[in-house]
């Protein structure tokens, strides 16, 4: 995007670039047609003036010409006074007659030789004038004008001098501030007068004295193309390339002897008004440019910034600056890689934190997260409220995942501790060739095996995960309809008195019968948990034990205490005990006889006030009991603050009686003390029995007696009376 936009400008500058070379061709080429267009009138006004002013001379001479022949004067005094008696003819500074030996003799009384030279003013009838030449009475250039007359017999040539300041003068002045000249030149090409020097040489002299050797050539090139051009029309513009500087002329036939006017300008020196105009303007465009550059730039920054604003709103985390999943899904390809792992990672209960200590806290435990996570992944984000995914790449990953949930586990902010738990599931990445969609998938279903995990808080994702999540699967696709279709039974496993060795009740085991297969409790129970159907299963079981009862009752048999196990599940809902109620009382059976199983393990739980729940019970008449006691951590002065009737031992404890009997003992004597009676799970031989008896167990429930039957093959093995 950035390279877009720096290309866009280098481009924009190199246009503004080019549109200022231009402008500035543009103003050149201009300022050249001024020039020219200056140069033609300055050489039209010279030419106008020059040929004016040589007529005007001209006139003089024909005028004295005509009155010496009219009158056929002799006395050359008279013929001077002819020029001298008019104040308008001194334009001339001297006149002089000249005869046919070439004496020259002069108004003011100067004899000159001109022998020499005498054949070039007899050769024209016309008035002739020459080339700048030097006065031999004056140091002074002068011109010529003369005029063949016959007198009498005898030929004279009368002769006018002029100075070459009178053309001078007759230039217009200052040209181009006094950089530019203008030449006048006769037919021949030499030149006659220039604007701006006081005597005057002739080209050749002058390119001998100030042009170098190497450019001569050149420049007599140039100036005969001039001369081409003069001869071919009568007026017009070129450029004259000398080597160290170039020319703007404009020439001009002055119509008269064909002689013309040139005016040159030299290209540096006229070019500084333009160069000053072109500077102005070029550096006002440059300033334009900078402008817009600088207005650009502030507008693609303000742009970029706020691509990054919305970038940062699609893509960031604002609490925890860490990017969000689609941040994490649109950079996922570079790290989908074997050997690299995917987590998915989220706090147990976080919303307790926010509930109980408010969300500034829930805050501050999300970014302490957040912060753990950055150490240990490549590239983490954060998916939703406490949920946190990302890739890590380690050798040892349960190592990795431990160190994070330790990391976690307390956090102490603002002087106070938070106990936490995390629940981590993570996928090891197989090949390249996985989506992120697949592979959060896989992350995932580890993670929900994670989910209520106290004992297991991470799992990574394998093959047998995916088998038994399979079979999860299966289970909860299959559990409304087994209830329907009443799949779900009721084994009964009998309990016994220790010391009478009489069956005095049972316990109430569920059964899958599905098809002709029965499925074992430890295969669907843990599902039912987490999916929660084990709150309709209990209900279920105590409804079928209260039909076994009434059945039971109505065949005016005696009753047993039949226990029916109370998931944890039921304790954390308000009001439960209501359903319970509801049913022993559709069929009229005392609670005396129902005793409720609540495994130890739900005695730790904050979650809701067990003490209360078992008052409530007891109230209604029910017998309670601790299950599976030994497994938790609490202990037996616990037990005492709670209204239970009796305790089971687990089968753990039974298990090591024959090396161990002291736990066993160390329970049953206290128990004994609190009034609490102790039942023994899982004895399955004599030894057992008699070491319980021993040690004054009250009860045995285990193979060792009965193992959990279908109700008809139970209540067949009671006699009628054994529960009196
Ligand atoms: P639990 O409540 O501790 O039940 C005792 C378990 O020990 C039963 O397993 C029983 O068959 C087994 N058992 C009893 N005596 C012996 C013995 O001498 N040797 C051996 N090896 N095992 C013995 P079961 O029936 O497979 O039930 C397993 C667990 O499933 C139960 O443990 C209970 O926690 C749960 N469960 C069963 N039915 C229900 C129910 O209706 N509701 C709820 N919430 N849980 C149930
Ligand atoms: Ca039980
Ligand atoms: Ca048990």
């Amino acid at each position: 995007m950035k390279h877009k936009q720096t290309i866009f400008l280098a481009i924009f500058f190199i246009i503004m670039l080019v549109a200022i070379m231009a402008y500035e061709l543009f103003l050149y080429s201009q300022a050249e047609k001024n020039i020219y267009a200056n140069l033609q009138e300055i050489a039209k006004q010279d030419a106008q003036k020059i040929k004016l002013a040589i007529q005007s001379h001209e006139n003089i001479l024909l005028a004295i010409a005509q009155e010496v022949e009219r009158y056929q004067i002799q006395e050359k005094e008279k013929i001077f006074a002819l020029w001298e008696d008019y104040p308008q003819n001194h334009v001339f500074t001297r006149m002089a007659i000249m005869d046919e030996k070439g004496n020259i003799v002069t108004n003011d009384g100067k004899v000159l030789d001109f022998s020499e030279e005498k054949e070039k003013f007899w050769a024209s009838d016309t008035v002739e004038i020459t080339e700048p030449r030097k006065s031999k009475i004056e140091n002074k250039q002068i011109h010529i004008y003369s005029k063949k007359v016959k007198v009498v017999n005898t030929e004279w040539v009368l002769m006018l001098v002029l100075e070459n300041e009178n053309y001078q003068q007759m230039f217009s002045e200052n040209i181009f501030e006094g950089k530019g000249h203008t030449y006048l030149q006769n037919e021949d090409g030499n030149i006659m007068a220039t604007s701006n020097t006081n005597y005057l040489k002739s080209k050749e002299e002058e390119i001998e004295e100030n042009v170098s050797p190497q450019e001569r050539k050149h420049l007599y090139q140039e100036l005969e193309k001039l001369q081409e051009n003069l001869q071919k029309q009568k007026n017009g513009n070129m450029k004259i390339k000398a080597i160290q500087q170039n020319y703007y002329v404009s020439y001009r036939n002055i119509g008269i002897h064909n002689w013309s006017i040139i005016s040159v300008v030299p290209e540096n020196t006229i070019g500084e008004g333009i160069y000053s105009i072109i500077m102005v303007s070029t550096s006002l465009a440059f300033f334009i440019a900078l402008c817009s550059m600088i207005a650009s730039i502030y507008i693609v920054q303000q742009n970029n910034k706020k691509q990054k604003q919305l970038y940062e709103l699609a893509y960031i985390d604002i609490l925890t600056k860490l990017g969000n999943i689609h941040f994490l899904k649109e950079n996922a390809k570079q790290y989908i890689n074997k050997g690299m792992y995917f987590i998915i990672v989220d706090i147990e209960k976080f919303k307790i934190f926010n509930e109980q200590y408010g969300f500034q806290v829930g805050d501050q435990i999300l970014i302490e997260l957040a912060n753990t996570l950055k150490q240990e992944c490549i590239m983490a984000c954060r998916w939703v409220n406490d949920v946190f995914a990302g890739f890590i790449k380690t050798k040892q990953m349960s190592n990795t995942l431990e160190s994070i949930i330790r990391k976690m586990r307390e956090k102490c902010l603002g002087g106070h501790v938070y106990k936490m738990n995390l629940c981590i599931g993570c996928y090891p990445i197989q090949s390249n060739t996985e989506t992120i969609e697949y592979i959060i998938n896989q992350a995932l279903i580890a993670h929900k095996q994670a989910k209520g995990n106290v004992v297991q808080p991470y799992y990574i994702y394998n093959e047998q995960l995916k088998q038994q999540l399979l079979k999860e699967h299966e289970i909860e696709s299959k559990m409304e309809e087994a209830m329907q279709k009443e799949q779900f039974i009721v084994y009964y496993q009998a309990k016994v008195n220790t010391k009478t060795q009489i069956v005095y009740g049972a316990e109430a085991l569920v059964r899958w019968q599905d098809n002709n297969r029965i499925i074992p409790p430890k295969d669907f129970i843990p599902i039912f948990e987490k999916n929660h159907f084990i709150l309709k299963l209990d209900v279920y079981i105590l409804e079928k034990v209260c039909q076994d009862l009434q059945k039971r009752k109505q065949e005016n048999k005696s009753l047993p205490i039949i226990s029916v196990n109370i998931s944890r599940e039921h304790l954390a809902i308000e009001n439960f005990l209501q359903e319970y109620i509801n049913i022993i009382q559709k069929y009229a059976i005392d609670p005396q006889y129902i005793e409720l199983e609540i495994t130890e393990s739900a005695v730790e739980s904050q979650n809701y006030a067990l003490g209360k729940i078992i008052q409530q019970m007891k109230k209604v008449g029910f017998q309670v009991a601790i299950d599976d006691f030994g497994t938790g951590y609490s202990s037996l002065s616990v037990l005492q603050s709670l209204a239970i009737d009796t305790i089971k031992i687990d089968k753990a404890f039974i298990d090591n009686l024959e090396q161990d009997t002291t736990m066993v003992e160390m329970i049953v004597n206290i128990t004994k003390k609190l009034g609490i009676k102790t039942v023994a799970e899982g004895v399955e031989n004599k030894k057992q029995r008699d070491i319980l008896l021993n040690l004054g167990c009250d009860s045995i429930q285990g193979y060792y007696y009965a193992k959990p039957l279908p109700a008809e093959e139970f209540w067949k093995t009671i006699k009628h009376d054994s529960f009196q």
